[in-house]
């Protein structure tokens, strides 16, 4: 391998952090992981940032060309964190420091879009020219490539998949709008419709509860989905109205972006059985025939360490570009 074939992916989340060295192939060399200790303030991070890369800079023979972050939040094009809030950051200066530490150039990512590049790059959408990534876990967020690059916006937050409408008026979100897709299929909205449906059925969510032995706090959208498996009737409304609403978010991806392949990604994802491809199978008739035609879906691939995989992918990426 060559000595400048390597690139630095951090993953900065809010309790750990993975720094990872990766080649230009995706293949992780070194990887470490630690707390993020964000309570101590960004400084003390950026110096457990700039500590870890030495002491694996020492263990590795390879010399990483730059420098890839991944953050939770929102992040503009010079480096900046603008709102971080599992770390607690608002308008935290991350790469020019961390750049000026470690004499390397940094780029820092959101990372649900760091996941996607590791997707595009490494993962389950190698070769892709045109496809979307969407995970669905507490909160709903994504990437889209288009014409083999990352869609950036001008404000360096395209991709919000989670904060499209699907139902004008409808329930409010996290964002300042309401109706959002992440309103009706996130985690914390799956849990909030069926505590509302609960609470108004609340003679037939009794069984429900019994079979389940959980309380409404624990009707989270995995129980739901098992639930719904097993016949109960209160889960399947709950989990037929998620697999619609999430069509809807899909019709309008599709049509949109005119992706090759949608990946499909996050905690809800994972724990609602094919509930994804289902989605993609309802919302199909409803997408343009010229686009639904070559339209394909699939799982994310990338693991725990996705974030900073994909955070290195980014900074190859901008190097090869
Ligand atoms: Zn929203």
């Amino acid at each position: 391998m060559a000595d400048d074939d390597c690139a630095v992916g951090v993953d900065i989340g809010g309790t750990k952090m993975i720094v990872s060295f990766v080649s230009s192939e995706g293949r992780v060399i070194v990887e470490q992981e630690t707390p993020t200790g964000s309570k101590a303030g960004p400084e003390e991070v950026i110096r457990t940032i700039v500590t870890e890369v030495a002491r694996m800079r020492d263990r590795s023979a390879e010399k990483p060309h730059s420098v890839g972050i991944g953050v939770a939040g929102q992040v503009d094009e010079r480096g900046v964190v603008r709102f971080a809030p599992n770390l607690g950051w608002r308008g935290v200066s991350l790469g020019p420091p961390l750049a000026g530490a470690l004499g390397l150039p940094v780029r820092v990512i959101n990372d649900v879009r760091a996941s996607t590049v590791g997707e595009w790059k490494f993962g389950a959408a190698r070769g892709e020219h045109d496809m979307v990534c969407i995970r669905i876990g507490t909160g709903v967020g994504g990437g889209i490539v288009s014409g083999n690059r990352l869609l950036i916006g001008d404000s360096n937050a395209a991709g919000e998949l989670g904060h499209m409408t699907v139902v004008t008026g409808g329930r409010k979100c996290t964002c300042p709008n309401s109706g959002c897709l992440e309103a009706y299929v996130g985690g914390w909205a799956i849990a909030e419709r069926a505590r509302e449906a609960a609470e108004q059925s609340p003679a037939e969510v009794e069984g429900t509860l019994r079979r389940a032995r959980v309380k409404v706090s624990g009707l989270d959208a995995g129980t739901l989905w098992r639930l719904a498996s097993d016949g109960d009737p209160f889960a399947q409304r709950l989990v037929s109205e998620t697999r619609t609403y999430l069509a809807a978010g899909l019709v309008a991806i599709a049509n949109v972006f005119n992706p090759r392949l949608i990946v499909g990604g996050g905690g809800v994802v994972g724990s609602t059985g094919r509930l994804f491809e289902e989605a993609l199978e309802a919302a199909r008739p409803q997408i343009l025939p010229s686009i639904a035609e070559g339209l394909r879906s699939t799982r994310a691939e990338l693991g725990a360490n996705a974030v900073a995989v994909g955070a290195a992918a980014w900074a190859h990426e901008v190097r090869r570009t």
